[in-house]
């Protein structure tokens, strides 16, 4: 919940710029982006994206059932009518403060995938979690709960984004080793469920006070295929420096 229409509209509009002046395929790594606006400024966002290749948008959030009398609720095919390709699904905030457990999250999945749209699931611990020594048993849960009932082909077409919540927002990064080490351990547990070819195939992003400074350390990590950036997104010049920090 940041920025209105005309400051939406104005920060897709200048990193659509840079973009189209410096196009993402002669990036290093050629990276991808995409925007993931409210609802009410997708199409705006899409508007303001049109030119500049590699770039999609997405939604934060979709409904977990196909259609109905569900007032106030937004579906997954009313976003992919939009023009949307990419939806998050189970971020750390609709975890804690809209009560989304895995199941939920698992049937959040199969409506973006039904629909069309490429899920960026979240996961990731809190910090009691982390400090008792738990994480990793409570991401493999959440990627167990939220993704592994998916068959091997529509697994394929998800994004796993690893956000440690003691990270979002709150200017304490994950050390590249410790995203690393989580990253390692995502692709190891997709691995043994699905073959290394899969494994490999999914895109794991990194999310958690990623910006301008620490990007490239921890793009550089060999099990970190991108970002999920919050408020570093912003500032179109700190976000184009961040797209360029492969
Ligand atoms: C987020 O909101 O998912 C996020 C990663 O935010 P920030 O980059 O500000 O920590």
């Amino acid at each position: 919940m940041n920025l209105d229409l005309e400051g939406g509209r104005k920060l897709a509009t200048e990193i659509c710029a840079m973009i189209k002046e410096k196009p993402l395929s002669e990036l290093p790594g050629s990276p991808e982006v995409a925007f993931f606006p409210p609802f009410v400024f997708i199409t705006e966002v899409l508007k303001a994206s049109e030119g500049a290749a590699d770039v999609s948008v997405g939604s934060q959030n979709i409904h977990q059932l196909e259609k109905g009398a569900y007032t106030g609720e937004v579906a997954a095919a009313m976003v992919k009518s939009c023009g949307a390709t990419y939806t998050l699904i189970g971020h750390s905030e609709r975890r804690a403060y809209f009560n989304e457990d895995d199941a939920l999250l698992a049937k959040k999945v199969e409506q973006a995938l039904n629909n069309g749209l490429t899920p960026v699931f979240c996961c990731g611990e809190v910090l009691p979690e982390r400090e008792a020594g738990n994480h990793f048993k409570v991401v493999k849960e959440q990627i167990e709960k939220g993704l592994f009932w998916l068959e091997k082909d529509p697994f394929e077409k998800v994004v796993i984004a690893y956000e440690p919540v003691w990270a979002i927002g709150t200017g304490v990064t994950a050390s590249p080793a410790q995203a690393q080490e989580m990253h390692a351990f995502i692709r190891q547990i997709m691995a043994e469920k699905y073959g290394k070819g899969t494994a490999e195939s999914v895109s794991v992003l990194y999310g958690g006070s990623c910006n301008a400074q620490n990007a490239n350390e921890l793009f550089s990590q060999p099990d970190v295929d991108g970002g999920l950036i919050g408020g570093a997104s912003l500032k179109a010049a700190d976000f184009f420096s961040i797209i360029s920090s492969f």
